[in-house]
């Protein structure tokens, strides 16, 4: 069987930053569902869809072609053809994701299509995001849940926030955006972010980044 390494955690527990390395380091492919709940966030602001209108979100939600890129050394994403990496990341995607990500109709499609990514990835994939262990591959060869105290991952946020240039302000809207952002997700009915009863929990306060992706590798390999 391929080789799924599913990678799950709240946000700023370092787990982009890590799936990605650990990925290059194993040669497999890399995924951020994460970027994909985003780009069909976009679309959906680009297109005037009511986000808090569930039944409009389900009907539009087939529409979009989202497509992946998963090398790990440049990982991509565009819909209907267009590079929407850098949009994704603002505050007004930031700020309605995790409506639309709770939308059934939403994660039935966007998990079809993180699984067709594994099925492609030509020696394996590292698929990181909040139900990797627990929905989208419960035989995965290895899960891991990356925790972070909170003081821990807003530091680090801000600290790559502080890096761009970014104000002060904003840094604090973040933070806090941050805190509704993983109560939404950990909260919601349809898979919300929980630990899989048999994903290894490494928790990264206390770690560097490179002993981090060493405890990952390590639990590959085993
Ligand atoms: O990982 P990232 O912070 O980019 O994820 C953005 C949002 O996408 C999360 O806050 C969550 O609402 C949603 N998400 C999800 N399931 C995943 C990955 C992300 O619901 N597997």
């Amino acid at each position: 069987a391929p080789v799924v390494v599913a990678i799950d955690g709240p946000s700023g527990s370092g787990k982009s930053t890590v799936s990605r390395a650990v990925a290059a380091r194993l040669g497999l492919s890399f995924l951020d569902t994460g970027a994909m709940y985003r780009a069909m966030t976009w679309w959906m602001l680009t297109n005037g869809i009511d986000i808090d209108d569930a039944d409009a979100v389900s009907i539009a939600c087939a529409k979009p072609v989202i497509v992946s890129g998963t090398d790990a050394d440049g990982p991509t994403i565009t819909v209907d053809g267009v590079d929407v990496s850098g949009p994704i990341r603002g505050p007004e995607v930031t700020a309605q994701v995790s409506a639309v990500s709770a939308v059934p109709a939403v994660r039935a499609r966007l998990v079809e299509l993180q699984r067709g990514c594994a099925e492609v990835a030509p020696r394996g994939i590292v698929a990181e995001g909040r139900d990797m262990g627990t929905v989208v591959f419960p035989a995965a060869t290895a899960k891991v849940f990356l925790t972070a105290s909170p003081e821990a991952r807003a530091g680090r946020r801000a600290a790559e926030l502080r890096a761009k240039g970014v104000d002060e302000a904003t840094i604090a809207a973040m933070a806090a955006d941050l805190t509704r952002r993983d109560a939404a997700d950990s909260s919601r009915a349809t898979a919300p972010l929980v630990r899989a009863e048999d994903a290894v929990l490494v928790d990264t306060s206390e770690l560097t980044l490179p002993q981090v992706i060493d405890a990952v590798v390590e639990l590959v390999a085993e």
